[in-house]
């Protein structure tokens, strides 16, 4: 089994969309994004192991920060040897690189992305009938996070569906 990406194979290879893929992008199943980092990955699966054990799921981005989602129990691998392949991903796109897993819960999701920073848990409130899922991040950590507030609130709304705020004790 070689990488998988949300184009197929010959897409990969040739550098050009199938009308298939093509039908993709067009529909919005997939975006020009998950393109780039398809093609940046089978670059890099070319010298570097690892990779080829990955599902490329897609990506979302906010200002400096590009979040890849893999398969289940994928991250060491994307992550590679002493972090290798993900900062070759970081030095090739030119921007800080987070990974997080399919299905994982929200507080996985969270640390994952805001790394090195930790997350001290989530608390979900209820008020006028609505949720508010709070990721608690201790104060100092501000300055850890790889990308401002606002951007990692959008991308953890985005990714899990809830509505999700970062805040700092
Ligand atoms: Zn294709």
């Amino acid at each position: 089994m070689g990488l998988r990406t949300p184009i197929c194979n010959v897409c990969l290879r040739s550098g050009i969309l199938c009308q298939g893929c093509e039908n993709k992008l067009k529909e919005g199943r997939i975006s020009e994004l998950d393109i780039k980092i398809s093609r940046t990955l089978f670059e890099i699966a070319q010298k570097r192991r690892g990779l080829e054990k990955i599902n490329f799921k897609h990506a979302i981005s906010t200002s400096g920060l590009i979040v890849l989602m893999v398969g289940k129990g994928e991250i060491r691998f994307a992550v590679g040897v002493g972090g290798k392949v993900v900062r070759e991903l970081e030095n090739q796109l030119q921007t800080k690189i987070r990974l997080i897993e399919e299905g994982a819960q929200t507080r996985k999701l969270a640390q994952d992305i805001l790394t090195p920073a930790k997350v001290l848990g989530v608390n979900v409130l209820y008020s006028e009938g609505k949720e508010e899922h709070r990721v608690r991040v201790p104060r100092p950590h501000l300055k850890r996070l790889p990308a401002n507030v606002k951007g990692i609130q959008a991308l953890l709304t985005k990714l899990t569906n809830k509505n999700i705020t970062v805040v700092f004790e």
